[in-house]
Order: C-alpha cells, then sequence, then structure tokens
C-alpha cells in the first residue's frame, strides 16, 4: 500500500486502500489483517498529512473459549509524509514518514497503526460463556458437571 508523492494533487484528495498487514505473531493472533477503506490526504508542498479510519479483518482465537472466530475492528489512522530533512521534534502520536519522492510504502505505519488499534478483549461473540475452568467443557454448546464456588447458589440441589 503506496502513496505515490508525485501524482499527488495539491491540496485535499483521497487515498483508497486495501491490502494485508502483517502484525507478527501473537498469543491467539491475529498476526495479520486486511485493511480496507480510504485516508484524506493533505498535500502541504513540503509533507503530506494522512488521517482517517481503515476498516481492519483478522482471525483470532476467541480469548474465552479458543474457538476460531474474526475480528473486526476500526484503525484510526494519522501519518505525516515529510519531504524536507528537517522533523518536528514532537509530534505526538503521528506516525512520521520520510522519503522525498517515488512511491512511499505505508505498511510499516499501517502496521504499527493496526497494532495499536487492536482492542484488548477479542471474543468470538459478547456473551462468550468460554471454558469450564475445571473440565474444559465449552459451555456454549453445553454444560458440565463441575461445581463452581462462585456459581448461583440458588441452583444448588435441583436435580439435573
Ligand atoms: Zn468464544
Ligand atoms: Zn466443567
Amino acid at each position: 500500500m503506496n502513496l505515490d508523492l508525485e501524482r499527488q494533487p495539491v491540496g485535499r484528495s483521497q487515498l483508497e486502500l486495501a491490502g494485508k498487514v502483517d502484525l507478527g505473531p501473537r498469543e491467539g493472533g491475529p498476526t495479520a489483517v486486511e485493511v480496507t477503506g480510504s485516508l484524506e490526504v493533505d498535500n502541504l508542498g513540503s509533507r503530506f498529512l494522512l488521517t482517517g479510519r481503515l476498516a481492519a479483518l483478522g482471525e483470532v482465537e476467541c480469548g474465552r473459549c479458543l474457538a476460531p472466530c474474526v475480528l473486526a475492528y476500526d484503525v484510526p489512522v494519522e501519518i505525516m509524509v515529510i519531504c524536507s530533512v528537517e522533523i518536528d521534534d514532537d509530534m505526538g502520536d503521528t506516525l512520521v514518514i520520510q522519503q522525498r519522492s517515488g512511491e512511499v510504502d505505508l505498511s510499516g505505519a499501517l502496521r504499527e497503526a493496526a497494532i495499536l488499534a487492536l482492542p484488548q478483549i477479542r471474543v468470538c461473540r459478547p456473551d462468550c460463556r468460554g471454558l469450564c475452568a475445571q473440565c474444559g467443557t465449552n459451555l456454549n454448546i453445553k454444560r458440565c458437571d463441575c461445581t463452581d464456588e462462585a456459581a448461583d447458589s440458588r441452583w444448588d440441589g435441583l436435580p439435573e
């Protein structure tokens, strides 16, 4: 996914992006996401500001029941491409790429943005019951007979 500096009109334009971003190995995934969407490109002459939100899709293992599932999330993007040699000291959270001409490879910056935006909780569905901590039964599929100290005591003594 590139930004061609030679073809950018002065002022604002849209850059359509679609592609795979490798995130590297991580427990439960995703190791890669497909990102799609468009960024607004603000051509300021010696620098280009890219901002917007991309949609990311990746395969993960549910954090509760370990079933494979698809994670969809938004990736806010703010990238500054600087064509001059000087760089402002403090760019805040903006990802900075320094390049004078040609095609700028955005994949490194998009990778960073996609990792930053990864949701902490990655589950197959919000109400996933997960696995029984004692016998490993997938509680979305069936109940097990394990006694759970924290279980609701109203059910005590009821015949199964
Ligand atoms: Zn689950
Ligand atoms: Zn159990």
